[in-house]
């Protein structure tokens, strides 16, 4: 494969049996996805389950912790980085202000597709699956045309707005199992920049807005979030911008008090700010969707997973999630910044 290879300390292309490892641990991961979508559009009930709520629950405790082994294996990223590894793609670079363009669409998209979670996707594994395949399909076009990540896994993709925001103090690096030489196609590269938060790459007005969207409102779109019921059905107009009041009501208010105290503090400040954002953002996440997991939901059976109302004291699944919560504040806000990026950076393309 052109462009496999490397060596954790120094990004060199020199030790083929962690390209191997890595390989195959995609592979595992590329078959899983693969298995996860077969039955999302042939066995619906079972897809949803595995997707919505196993897959994407795990999903935030891995960005904040080990966010660049989610970014080696992810099956999307693979998949559409595949003209690359094959030498198919032109290799071409998007100008910053391109890559701004892109972060800002893909943030838009995850704050319009996320409530659509609750009318079509939490409950239609088919609509979930042609959502994935029609993702992979852009990518995999970006691919043919734009170098390594840039387009799609650092550019278009709608998760990317949060792995940024809740990897800003990831516990390891791992090698970058999918850039072979480095060719700086992101600056600066989320990938390998050290404790990298969305206000860090604030280079034009567009980064500038994906920050402030991303950071100020996610705390209190995930609030407006879960207290949407599943299963609502889009007749009319209304149904449908019905979805989205109580996420923009959360989003706006924080947004608000973001924008606010970012006014105020002094530049120094921002980074822990934004770390207090994230740590809101992804507790709010597991405060309401552990107790939903397992039937302690606020809103009946949406997002079960196993139902232990019956066989577990309410008190110690607040006990957890709790725990949890404050395990991420740790995390985030109090723990030092350590100066490690998502994943090591390759050598440079001479
Ligand atoms: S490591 Fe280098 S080649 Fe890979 S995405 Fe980052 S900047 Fe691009």
């Amino acid at each position: 494969m052109p462009g496999a290879g490397f060596n954790l300390k120094t990004g060199d292309q020199s030790s083929s049996r962690l390209v191997l490892i890595w390989r195959i641990l995609q592979a595992i991961v590329w078959l899983a996805g693969a298995g996860i979508l077969f039955c999302l559009l042939f066995f619906p009930p079972l897809g949803v389950l595995l997707f919505w709520n196993i897959l994407i629950p795990v999903a935030p405790a891995l960005f904040v912790t080990a966010l660049g082994v989610w970014r080696n294996v992810c099956p999307l990223a693979t998949t559409n980085l595949l003209p690359r590894h094959a030498g198919l793609s032109k290799r071409k670079r998007l100008s910053v202000t391109q890559l701004g363009k892109l972060n800002l669409i893909g943030v838009i998209a995850f704050y319009i597709i996320v409530p659509l979670r609750h009318s079509i996707f939490n409950t239609n594994g088919v609509a979930t699956g042609i959502l994935i395949i029609s993702m992979a399909v852009i990518g995999i076009v970006m691919g043919f045309f734009y170098e390594w990540k840039s387009a799609w896994c650092s550019g278009l993709c709608p998760v990317h707005p949060v792995e940024k925001l809740y990897g800003g103090n990831v516990l390891i690096s791992v090698p970058n199992a999918h850039c072979g030489k480095c060719r700086n196609c992101v600056i600066p590269c989320p990938d390998s920049t050290p404790n990298i938060q969305p206000n860090s790459s604030a280079k034009t007005i567009y980064h500038r807005i994906n920050g402030l969207l991303i950071t100020g409102g996610l705390p209190g779109f995930i609030w407006g979030w879960f207290h949407v019921h599943d299963e609502r059905t889009i007749s009319s107009i209304g149904d449908f911008l019905g979805v989205y009041e109580m996420p923009l009501l959360g989003f706006m208010i924080t947004l608000v008090i973001y924008g606010i105290l970012i006014m105020n503090i002094r530049p120094k400040f921002e980074q822990r700010l934004t770390s207090i954002f994230a740590a809101l953002g992804v507790s709010c996440y597991y405060w309401y969707r552990i107790p939903a997991l397992f039937g302690f939901g606020i809103k009946g059976s949406d997002g079960l997973l196993l139902n232990l109302r019956n066989t577990l004291p309410e008190w110690v699944l607040a006990v957890i999630t709790v725990s949890v919560c404050i395990f991420f504040f740790y995390w985030l806000v109090v723990r030092k910044q350590n100066n490690k990026s998502w994943s090591v950076r390759p050598q440079y393309s001479k």
